[in-house]
């Protein structure tokens, strides 16, 4: 009989000295060896038999991964072991990336947030991640050490499919840098989800605007919408309703409904594919709504 509560299986912890040993061996061992950051993924996955790796790589310890800043030329950079509470606690991140913070807030626990990280949270690539959202409005550029050593990937091409990401054998995600945001946006984050409390979404929302004298609309809007389609998805025919057309009812109305003709959702536990179609008209519009009124205020 199968075990209602299996326990892990064996692995070895591997603890690299520096990136090019981290990216050889995981390159070497690349059907058995895994890089693990917070691990609140990775362990669950291994417990319910998802994935069995022999080595789990922890790169926690390498060179660039401990980084939490913020440049007002470049913008914020958060490294890939640095939990999501210490990002929610930081005043910067906080005062200039306000949507991230409340994405971030909205993961599951204060004790999961402790150890999960924001950059497991993209590598796991899950259409339902509650961060991503907020690091493609924020236009986020990958900071990635491979078997060539540094590169840069923009967050916007990373995801190619459920749990599939542009990672080759040997990378491992060092941080994510989100540039400096227009001054005086707003963002907002909405996540409906089976309760109000550490679950996964059934639909997520992020959405964020500013004011833009370059668009006739005079805003430009960046929406990303979780659990609706195989990656984290961008509805951008609504984003060019909201900048092209004057923000009234009428233009936001349709804008919720371009976004919702766009997206592909399924039927699974948390909710009816159909449920979600209606549920993106419903959100995106009260976000935008939200964002108008913060706007203009
Ligand atoms: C009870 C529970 C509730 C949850 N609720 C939510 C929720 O509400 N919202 C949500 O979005 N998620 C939720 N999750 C999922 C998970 O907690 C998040 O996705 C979290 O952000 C993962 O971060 P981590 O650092 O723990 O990732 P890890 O488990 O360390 O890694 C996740 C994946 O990324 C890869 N990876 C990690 N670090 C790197 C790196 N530096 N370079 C390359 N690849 C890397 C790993 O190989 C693995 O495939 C929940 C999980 C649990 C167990």
């Amino acid at each position: 009989m199968t075990s209602a509560h299996p326990g892990l299986p064996e692995f070895d912890y591997v603890k690299p000295s520096d990136l090019s040993e981290a990216s050889q061996f995981l390159a070497l061992h690349v059907s058995d060896a895994r890089p693990f950051s917070g691990g609140t993924d990775t362990f669950v996955r291994m417990r319910d038999g998802f994935f069995n790796p022999k080595y789990l790589v922890d790169v926690k310890n390498l060179e660039g991964t401990r980084i939490l800043k913020f440049d007002a030329s470049e913008g914020l950079t958060i490294g890939s072991a640095i939990p999501m509470n210490q990002v929610v606690a930081f005043s910067e991140a906080a005062a200039y990336y306000p949507l991230l913070v409340d994405a971030a807030k909205s993961v599951a626990s204060y004790q999961l947030r402790s150890r999960a990280t924001i950059i497991g949270n993209i590598c796991n690539a899950s259409p339902a991640g509650d961060t991503i959202g907020a690091c493609l409005a924020y236009d986020g550029v990958l900071n990635v050490h491979g078997l060539d050593g540094h590169k840069k990937l923009p967050l916007k091409d990373f995801f190619t499919g459920p749990g599939k990401n542009l990672l080759k054998p040997g990378d491992i995600v060092l941080s994510i840098t989100l540039p400096v945001p227009p001054k005086g946006h707003a963002g907002q984050y909405f996540k409906l989800g089976r309760n109000r409390l550490s679950d996964l979404s059934i639909v997520g929302v992020s959405a964020l605007g500013y004011k833009d004298p370059s668009t006739k609309s005079g805003f430009t809007f960046r929406l990303a919408i979780a659990s609706v389609a195989p990656v984290p998805f961008i509805p951008t025919l609504a984003e060019e309703i909201l900048s092209t057309e004057p923000l009234n009812p009428d233009t936001i109305n349709r804008a919720a409904q371009a976004a919702m003709d766009a997206v592909t959702p399924i039927d699974d536990v948390r909710g009816s594919a159909q449920y979600r179609k209606y549920m993106v008209r419903n959100l995106v519009k009260r976000a935008v709504n939200e964002l108008q009124h913060k706007l203009t205020a």
